[in-house]
């Protein structure tokens, strides 16, 4: 896809827009409140439900399809401000502890009052030798956000419940690649607009219910009262996958950044959650036909130790078919994620092609789909 591309410029624009409002899982407001704006320039009416999930409804005919993607980040809550103003945090989300010291933060009081801090790494001169290579437990780490007194933190607003995220940043990498922050879910939410826009304007298409979803990171649940109120046949959701073409990753797959969209095939968390999505085969091999007329490449990505809230969602009532489609990711949940432009492009293009192909004719009997 050329760079001058408009619909690449567009998701260029909003993921990086997307990427630095701050929504920690529970406090997805200000993300919303962005969403539902570009919402509203498509000419879509949204409406909130009680946990905060963003709903947009494209109305057509045939099964009908919810399409999320999660508005929320990984983060901290201030668990205890000391005395001398140092500020220590409770993990909220799959936080990577020994990528956290000398982190950048915000402390999220308020639009245009949130307070940087910075979370502490040990002088270097003073480490000891069998400190070195120590991941520190994130109980242990501290916030140093320049206060001297605990009376100076509750001043500048921050009391013990304040969200903390990583502080927000987009840094523009070559070949059309991006780091940011909570690329992871931005990244989707941005697709989710775009496709959007596309159906809207589309002459055939089933109804598609946009769910921009909360709690993601917190719980994995945060979709259910969404899927539960809105009862759809199918249900496709999109979050990274994770890209495996860095040194550390081969053995885990073969999912290339800037390769092209990815589908699961397989997914499952023991530790913690024990849940996972095995997709419905007419999913699957929908977005294997899509794929094929579009002459673009499918992705496929098999692997436990990750899941989405998909493995909730499909739960729901007598069940959902769903699948997880998504976005080659690197470094997932560090402050810093990448990914490539061309894959949202060419994930948005799935999307369109695939959903607007649904119609009464697609059989989600599983007997029609014997492996
Ligand atoms: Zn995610």
């Amino acid at each position: 896809m050329a760079k001058s591309d408009p619909a690449q410029a567009r998701l260029k624009a909003l993921l990086t827009k997307l990427m630095l409002i701050p929504g920690l899982s529970g406090h997805e407001g200000r993300v919303r409140k962005a969403l539902k704006s570009e919402l509203t320039a498509l000419g879509l009416t949204s409406r909130t439900d009680m946990l905060g999930n963003l709903i947009a409804t494209v109305q057509g005919s045939g099964p009908s399809v919810m399409l999320f993607a999660h508005m929320d980040q990984l983060g901290f809550v201030v668990r205890k401000i000391e005395p001398n103003g140092f500020i220590r945090v409770e993990r909220l989300g799959g936080v990577p502890e020994r990528a956290l010291p000398s982190q950048a933060v915000l402390l999220c009081v308020g639009e245009g009052r949130d307070v940087p801090g910075v979370i502490a790494n040990k002088s270097h001169h003073a480490t000891a030798p069998e400190e070195k290579y120590k991941v520190v437990p994130y109980a242990d780490l501290y916030i140093d956000a320049g206060f001297a007194s605990l009376d100076a933190v509750l001043a500048a607003g921050i009391d013990i419940g304040t969200p903390v995220v990583y502080r927000p940043s987009v840094i523009e990498l070559g070949g059309g690649r991006s780091a940011g922050t909570s690329v992871d879910d931005r990244a989707g939410c941005a697709v989710m607009v775009e496709v959007a826009r596309r159906l809207a304007s589309a002459k055939k298409r089933p109804t598609v219910h946009l769910v921009f979803a909360v709690q993601e990171e917190f719980n994995l649940r945060g979709a259910l009262p969404a899927a539960q109120a809105l009862k759809p046949d199918i249900a496709i959701q999109l979050d990274l996958l994770l890209a495996t073409d860095t040194p550390d990753m081969g053995y885990r797959g073969d999912v290339r950044l800037g390769a092209g969209p990815a589908m699961s095939l397989y997914s499952f968390h023991g530790r913690g959650t024990l849940n996972g999505t095995l997709p419905h085969p007419a999913l699957v091999a929908l977005f294997e036909r899509t794929a094929a007329r579009l002459r673009m490449k499918l992705q496929r990505s098999a692997h436990t130790g990750a899941l989405t809230d998909s493995s909730y969602v499909q739960l729901v009532g007598s069940g959902v078919a769903a699948i997880d489609l998504g976005f080659p990711m690197r470094h997932s949940h560090s402050s810093l994620e990448i990914c490539d432009l061309a894959d949202l492009e060419a994930l948005t293009a799935l999307l369109v092609a695939g959903i607007s192909s649904i119609d009464a004719k697609l059989s989600l009997d599983r007997d029609d789909y014997l492996s």
